[in-house]
This record gives structure tokens, sequence and C-alpha cells, in this order.
């Protein structure tokens, strides 16, 4: 173990092993180190990619230079829990969103009056690519 400064406050502590929520899916700790590094740099941090793996090239594993004291690790639990719910979330609304996008795609307006005129327009907006971006 090392003592390093965190990386968030700079307050002084034992290097303990990056594993938080987000890194679940693997089974090899030194990998789960390094994504749960690279989620703070990325994700929370915002540091470009580019950035990132200029730092990997010139310092290698962030084990070595990359710590978080233990009140900033449990931030980042919670970052990464609500992190998590929300791409599980996103993917919910996009299928539903797609369902019924869909019915509009698979279906005819039935009415041909003008007063219907503004439904047969949004129907033709859906319709057609690129457009109705989230
Ligand atoms: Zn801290």
């Amino acid at each position: 173990m090392e003592c390093q400064e965190c990386i968030f406050c700079g307050t002084e502590s034992v290097s303990q092993s990056l594993i938080f929520h987000a890194t679940a899916v693997s089974t090899c700790p030194l990998l789960e180190g390094n994504l749960s590094s690279m989620f703070i740099l990325r994700k929370i941090l915002k540091v470009p990619e580019s950035t990132c793996v200029r730092f990997l090239k010139t310092y290698g594993n962030p084990d070595h230079w990359f710590s978080c004291c233990r009140n900033c690790s449990a931030l980042v639990n919670k970052a990464t829990a609500i992190f998590n719910e929300i791409v599980e979330l996103k993917t919910r609304y996009s299928v539903i969103r797609e369902n019924l996008r869909n019915k509009v795609r698979e279906t005819t307006a039935s009415h041909s009056s003008s007063e219907y005129e503004v439904l047969r327009e949004v129907r033709s907006f859906i319709t057609l690519p690129g457009l109705f971006r989230i």
C-alpha cells in the first residue's frame, strides 16, 4: 500500500483499491481498478479520452498514481450508482420511445379531413430519418 493524496480533496490517504459499482462486469481486480479510475477520470472529472490515454502511457497503472480517500470513495459510489441508473433509464426510455414511434410508422391515419392535417404532419415528421431526435 502506498500513501497518496486523494484525487478529489487532496487528503493524504492510504491507497486503496478503486473498485466501485460500475465495474461489477469484470472479475479481474486489475481491470476493475483501471475501469474505476477511467470512470472517475472520464465520467466524473470529464477528462478527455486522449488525455486519459496519455496518462496511462506516461504513468502506467492508475493504482500507482491514483488514489481516493474513504469519504470521496463513498461519493464516487453514489455517483456511480446514479450513473448506472441513468444508463438503465435511458435504455428503458429508448425502448418505449421506439415502440411508440414504430406504432406511428406501422399505421396510417384513418381520417383525411383537414382538421387532422396537423396529425398527418406529425406522423410524416416521425417517419423522416434524422429528425425527432432527443
Ligand atoms: Zn477525498
